[in-house]
């Protein structure tokens, strides 16, 4: 995958914008842009710029304007719906525009328990800042040393602590973003009430990178947790992993003041035989049990962790070290599957009281579907989220990700949990959004960014 030699004068035009260090064009320089981390999406690109701020970037936007070509925002490139990368082909070249210089960290507001920070700041270094200041951010994912602040925005990412803070929409009190003609909207004082008209800040979350560039946010923190308590437990079924994080709830709470779930996930046999053997890791119960479920519990401050039956194959963890080595069955199955070839990663949700049923169905039907050769579930169960991965079918070979969807869908499901919609489900939007919920996306996109130049193919097709 390379660059265009199209559009030279923009180029030229960039480079004056940014400074020939921060302008990447050819194949070696923009090779780490153009191919997501799936390794299953990506395609050339024109150019890749890096700006330093939000003047640089209303300049690039505006030149790109006036030139007709695409534009695409790329953060950690951690995206896994293909929306981070240029299509492989039918589309222009994008100028992909790099956030990874917007690295501020502004002061915590101890009043308000919110900061500022740049979109191109890690979702680990938001957490560490917050957490030398004294508080916490709510939200928590596997790829927080590489994803961004502004990633997670424009994804609206879910992650393991949706349970107890919410999406990362939930935390977002206020934002700056420049739009496709140039023009910033900068609303970033965090009033958290502010009913003056639409909720733009709500608006960008999710959104992809397809109606404007978000260059900060300003976040709500939360105080910190204090000590928590990690278990693993066997179960038979999804009905019965349901069944126990139902109960563990209401134990937890009920326990000591401030106790409470902090996450719910779960983990299928499949998917804990993988990570066992691509990361060397021992099964960590008394038997294989075919759904093994992760809970963390903030337990109020009495130790006691949470209440279990007697007779449950369980393993619990205090301390920091031997909880993470509880948290990694779960946290290292995305680098697992990839390790076993190009993964389909389907992720899904399901309303809780129809999720056992459904998940059932997906790995009946999985098991039918040609050329699959590994595939299991893993996610976050208090949320209903199903992160289906599959293994075989060529990259292009859409089929087991078609039935899937429409499993889901027929369950009144929805075919983006968490990571969005993509370029990999754009053409798979009507399975769970209506005609006019749609034609209304499609009206707001064609407000903010009438020459379409805002990543195309991504969300719509
Ligand atoms: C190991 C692993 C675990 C993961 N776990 C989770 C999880 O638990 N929950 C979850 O929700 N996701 C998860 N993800 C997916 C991914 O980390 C998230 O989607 C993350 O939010 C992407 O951030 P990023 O900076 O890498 O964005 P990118 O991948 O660079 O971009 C993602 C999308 O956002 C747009 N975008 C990026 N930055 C901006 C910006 N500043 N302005 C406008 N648009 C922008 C892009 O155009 C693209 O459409 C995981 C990914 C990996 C690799």
């Amino acid at each position: 995958m390379s660059t265009s030699p199209a559009q030279p004068e923009l180029v030229e035009t960039l480079a004056q914008i940014v400074g020939d260090a921060h302008l990447y064009i050819g194949a070696d320089r923009v090779a780490p842009f153009v191919t997501d981390w799936t390794r299953r999406f990506g395609g050339p690109c024109l150019a890749v710029v890096r700006p330093g701020g939000a003047g640089e970037i209303a300049e690039i936007l505006r030149a790109c304007a006036a030139a007709g070509v695409p534009v695409l925002p790329q953060g950690g490139n951690t995206g896994l719906v293909g929306g981070s990368v240029p299509a492989a082909s039918g589309q222009q070249p994008p100028v992909i525009i790099s956030l990874l210089r917007l690295t501020g960290l502004g002061a915590v507001d101890d009043l308000a328990g919110q900061v500022t920070v740049g979109a191109g700041a890690t979702l680990g270094e938001v957490q560490r800042h917050a957490v030398a200041a004294g508080w916490r951010y709510g939200v928590d994912l596997a790829a927080r040393d590489s994803a961004t602040i502004g990633g997670t925005v424009a994804t609206n990412a879910g992650g393991i602590h949706v349970i107890a803070h919410g999406m990362t929409r939930a935390q977002v009190v206020g934002i700056e973003v420049v739009l496709a003609d140039g023009s910033v909207i900068s609303h970033l004082s965090g009033m958290l009430k502010d009913n003056t008209g639409y909720d733009l800040a709500g608006l960008f979350c999710g959104s992809e990178g397809t109606l404007g560039i978000i260059t900060a946010v300003r976040l709500k923190l939360h105080r910190p947790l204090g000590r928590t308590t990690v278990t693993l437990v066997g179960t038979a079924s999804y009905a019965d992993a349901l069944a126990l994080m139902s109960r563990a709830g209401v134990a937890a709470e009920s326990s000591a003041p401030g106790s409470r779930l902090l996450a719910a996930e779960v983990i299928d046999a499949p998917s804990m035989d993988l990570v066992c053997a691509v990361a060397d890791l021992n099964w960590p119960l008394a038997q294989r049990w075919p759904v093994v479920v992760l809970l963390e519990v903030v337990d109020g401050g009495d130790g006691s962790g949470l209440p279990l039956d007697e007779t449950a194959d369980a393993v619990v963890a205090f301390d920091a070290a031997d909880q993470a080595r509880l948290w990694a069955y779960r946290e290292r199955q995305a680098d697992a599957y990839g390790a076993a070839g190009i993964v389909h990663k389907l992720d899904v949700s399901a309303p809780l009281p129809k999720l056992a049923a459904c998940a059932d169905e997906l790995m009946v039907l999985i098991g039918t579907l040609p050329d699959v050769t590994t595939f299991g579930i893993f996610g976050h169960l208090a949320d209903g989220n199903m992160h289906v991965e599959i293994v075989g079918p060529a990259a292009a070979d859409l089929r087991a990700d078609l039935a899937v969807l429409e499993c889901v869908a027929s369950y009144g499901g929805s075919i983006s949990a968490e990571h969005g919609v993509g370029r990999a489900k754009a053409a798979d939007l009507h399975l769970c959004r209506s005609a006019t919920e749609i034609a209304a996306m499609r009206a707001i996109k064609g407000a903010l960014d009438p020459q379409g130049l805002m990543n195309p193919g991504v969300l719509f097709i």
